[in-house]
């Protein structure tokens, strides 16, 4: 345990008060999948945080498609009798409650030549992902396997818990799938198995479900709208502490902030919903930005809408770690990109900056053209996102702090404070192929 700050004025980014707002998500709420009553308590905790700010706040609603776990097990049959536990992805596909039974099929390769009529009726073991899923999976609705079984790709790892998609399962195949532990993955191959059971029995539904929405209005120029983001949905049975809990945290802690030293433009803070299910919140919230801003210069091709002036959408995504290293992804400008470089020297806080896609809520505004910064702190080889492993244990208020300061300052001095906006709203073409590539690989429209 590192040593605590002594004393913090109130004024700056606590990381300790960024650690209360994780304990309150990931402890006592703990998971928070979308459409389950968890997530809508989150939604609500954070709404009535805002207002214990003094912030102005609202939930803005929006429908979503989620699945549930209704059953699982995993069994041996042959050559000896044993379960395996799993975690099953419920937007894959789902069996009856008696299971399927299947031989079992240890495929190395998704390549297309591999994926032959061997696989129907039965159930695949595998690892890794397809490089090519368009077409491996193709390939797989013509020979229709009984289930999947995914291997873990690290040992000592716990299952992660996925959600899978609900487009790439009605565009190709619903194959109930399931993931297990590299070591389970050892023990199933060099057993030689030859015949499993699988139960996996999901639900799907349409939800109605919530980003929740707080402002702190501009002094100067108000019209001037900066998002600063963060998703506080889980995957199923995962606490989230990490993701992103931690950046839901940043995020609250970083509007107390400017709520006490007000700013001269205007300071949109989201907590996103259905981030897992998709980036399903922020698409939804630029999609409407951008919809309404199509409506508007239709009446009048001179009209300056609410998109136009949106210059910046600030996203956290992963954070706390205590063990982990910085990144920053920017979709913008160069002169963006600089000045993340240059003030991550300035505090000497290491940064990997980059110009890429973060599959996170940024993305889909960068979209709809607003540039973005995604800042995440890195866990080694993503031990702990989306699997059980992803608790507050692992956490530690420095490692929000570094995040927490380095936001702080740049919405200070660019935002709070700048006599005019720095950076070019514009995303280069480049980042905008990029963008789309990013979508059209998720099997994901734009928004
Ligand atoms: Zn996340």
């Amino acid at each position: 345990m590192l040593p605590l700050q002594v004393e913090e004025p109130i004024l700056s980014f606590s990381g300790e008060k960024a650690f209360e707002y994780i304990k309150k998500l990931a402890v006592d709420i703990g998971s928070r999948p979308s459409g389950t009553d968890a997530e809508r308590k989150s939604a609500e905790w954070i709404l009535s945080e805002f207002k214990r700010l003094r912030l102005d706040s609202r939930i803005e609603e929006f429908d979503a498609f989620t699945g549930s776990v209704k059953a699982k097990r995993l069994e041996v049959l042959e050559p000896y009798r044993a379960e395996i536990p799993c975690e099953v992805m419920p937007l894959s596909g789902s069996t009856d409650p008696n299971g399927v039974t299947g031989g079992i099929l240890h495929l190395d390769s998704y390549d297309e030549e591999y994926i032959t009529a061997d696989v129907e009726g039965r159930i695949i073991i595998t690892s890794g992902q397809p490089a090519n899923r368009d077409r491996a999976f193709a390939q797989l609705k013509k020979y229709r396997p009984a289930g999947m079984i995914i291997i873990e790709s690290t040992p000592r790892a716990m299952a992660k818990n996925l959600w899978g998609s609900p487009t790439f399962r009605k565009k190709y195949v619903d194959i109930p799938m399931v993931r297990v532990t590299f070591e389970d993955g050892v023990k199933l191959v060099k057993s030689g198995v030859k015949s499993m059971r699988l139960i996996a029995v999901t639900e799907e539904k349409t939800i109605r479900t919530q980003n929740v929405v707080a402002e702190i209005r501009g002094t100067l120029r108000p019209e001037e709208i900066i998002v600063v983001g963060g998703h506080y949905d889980t995957v199923l049975e995962v606490s989230g502490a990490g993701d992103n809990a931690g950046g839901t945290a940043i995020m609250l802690e970083l509007a107390r902030v400017f709520k006490e030293r007000g700013s001269k433009r205007t300071m949109r803070f989201v907590a996103w919903g259905c981030e897992e299910l998709g980036l399903l919140g922020s698409r939804e919230y630029a999609k409407r930005l951008r919809e309404t801003s199509e409506a508007a210069k239709k009446a009048d091709e001179e009209a300056t809408t609410e998109l136009d002036n949106t210059v910046l959408c600030l996203n956290l995504d992963v954070h706390g770690g205590l063990i982990g290293t910085n990144s920053a992804k920017v979709l913008g400008p160069p002169e963006l990109t600089a000045a993340v470089k240059l003030l991550s020297k300035e505090k000497g806080v290491v940064f990997s900056v980059s110009e890429a896609v973060y599959s996170s809520d940024g993305t889909p505004l960068s979209a709809v053209g607003v540039p973005s910064v995604s800042l995440s702190r890195d866990t080694p080889s993503n031990l702990l996102m989306h699997s059980r492993e992803d608790e507050e244990k692992w956490l530690s208020p420095e490692a929000l702090r570094i995040h927490g300061v380095f936001a702080e300052e740049f919405l200070r001095r660019y935002v709070a404070e700048a006599a005019a906006w720095p950076f070019e709203r514009t995303i280069p073409e480049k980042q905008k192929k990029e963008i789309e590539e990013y979508f059209k690989k998720a099997g994901r429209k734009l928004p």
